[in-house]
């Protein structure tokens, strides 16, 4: 019954950036590139004395410090469990790294220094068994294993995190290497099986990820609901993952209302009018999008093209012509608020799952992403 989903090895499964998000409480942050990279910018320059290296009492401290220069060239910005503390940021056009925090951070998280350094050799011995099968589930993602000698050391230290992470979570009793490579929860198996029977076709679903919780870098310590194997993502190209700002004006722009409390409560009692709310307001968004284009661009002809046109006109139009989408922004705060990144990507509409098959899967008791505070529309999760 497998027809969609891709399962197989880090690469060819259909990887999103898709987070779970459910209260208003969870920090969030939108990932089109679902992999975190190192930007300058705010991260951590906001209140950083820590940056100077405290006095570590680590034994090691070159060994500690090469390891996180290592785990940040890999896999990019990585933080405290909070999400609160950056352990690189950026100052001075460089990279500066709180390695005294990360290493108590990390032997807290273990125990202690020998508790973190005999479980990073067994997550290695994990990762090098059956001919390193396993790190092909686990992050980094191809491209950037072949520019960045060295990730598999990397990965034995992200993995060591994530395994411990798995275990809090789950117990010690779960086989996670098993676990990673089935993809799935047995629960979720046999719920998506059901779906499958019922709707009769095929559909995409993937967003299996073995890796902690992201919210503009991975959050060390914690363990996204994507790699428990309970959520998934279905058609995760066709259906966006919307932050609450930017829906509020998608609603505003399309004059429609829909609110957090709203999704959740139909959702429960009425799903056919949350899908078909979600539905209208994308209708309302194309349509409303295309006619705010086409009308800035008929507006901007006309203007050139008149009698007594003057060369500034002129000019405007072929500015119009070029990106009419921003003409429209300039005239439009509501579009101004959803922004280009997201009208580029979705303005030929931001939801296309079918009825039917959000039904089956209403049916089989999954919690729809929609009725996140930051609707997420490909996301189901039991
Ligand atoms: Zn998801």
């Amino acid at each position: 019954m497998g027809t969609g989903r891709i399962p197989g090895p880090l690469g060819m499964r259909v990887i999103t950036g898709c987070i779970l998000r459910r209260g208003p409480m969870d920090p969030y942050v939108y990932f089109d590139d679902e992999f975190p990279q190192m930007t300058p910018g705010p991260t951590g320059t906001n209140k950083d004395p820590g940056a100077k290296l405290a006095e570590s009492t680590e034994k090691n401290s070159k060994e500690n410090e090469d390891e996180l220069k290592l785990l940040v060239k890999v896999y990019g910005v990585v933080k405290n469990r909070k999400g609160d503390n950056a352990y690189v940021y950026w100052k001075n056009k460089k990279r500066q790294y709180r390695v005294a925090d990360y290493v108590r951070d990390r032997n807290a998280f273990f125990g202690t220094a020998d508790a973190y350094r005999s479980y990073r050799k067994k997550a290695h011995d994990e990762l090098e068994a059956d001919k390193k099968k396993l790190r092909r589930y686990i992050e980094p993602p191809p491209a950037r294993r072949k520019s960045v000698a060295g990730w598999e050391g990397a990965q034995d230290v992200f993995y060591a995190w994530v395994r411990k992470a798995y275990e809090k979570k789950l117990g010690e009793k779960v086989d996670i290497p098993k676990l990673i490579s089935s993809q799935m929860s047995e629960k979720l198996k046999a719920a998506l099986k059901q779906v499958r029977l019922d709707y009769g076709k095929s559909f995409q679903a993937g967003g299996f990820n073995p890796r902690p919780m992201k919210m503009d870098g991975y959050r060390l310590g914690t363990i996204s609901e994507h790699a428990i194997g309970t959520a998934i993502d279905i058609e995760s190209a066709k259906n966006a993952h919307i932050q609450t700002a930017t829906w509020n004006h998608i609603l505003t722009f399309t004059g429609k209302s829909l609110s957090h409390t709203m999704r959740q409560s139909k959702w429960k009692s009425n799903p056919k009018e949350l899908y078909d709310a979600i539905n209208a307001i994308n209708a309302e968004f194309v349509k409303k999008l295309k006619k705010a284009m086409d009308d800035t661009l008929a507006e901007a002809k006309k203007n050139a093209e008149a009698e007594n046109s003057t060369a500034k006109q002129k000019a405007e139009y072929e500015t119009v012509k070029k990106d009419p989408l921003k003409a429209c922004m300039e005239k439009d705060a509501a579009l101004k608020g959803i922004g280009a990144i997201f009208l580029k990507r979705w303005r030929n509409g931001f939801f296309a799952l079918p009825w039917e098959l959000v039904k089956e899967l209403h049916e089989e008791k999954f919690l729809w992403g929609a009725t996140f505070s930051h609707p997420d529309l490909h996301h189901f999760e039991l």
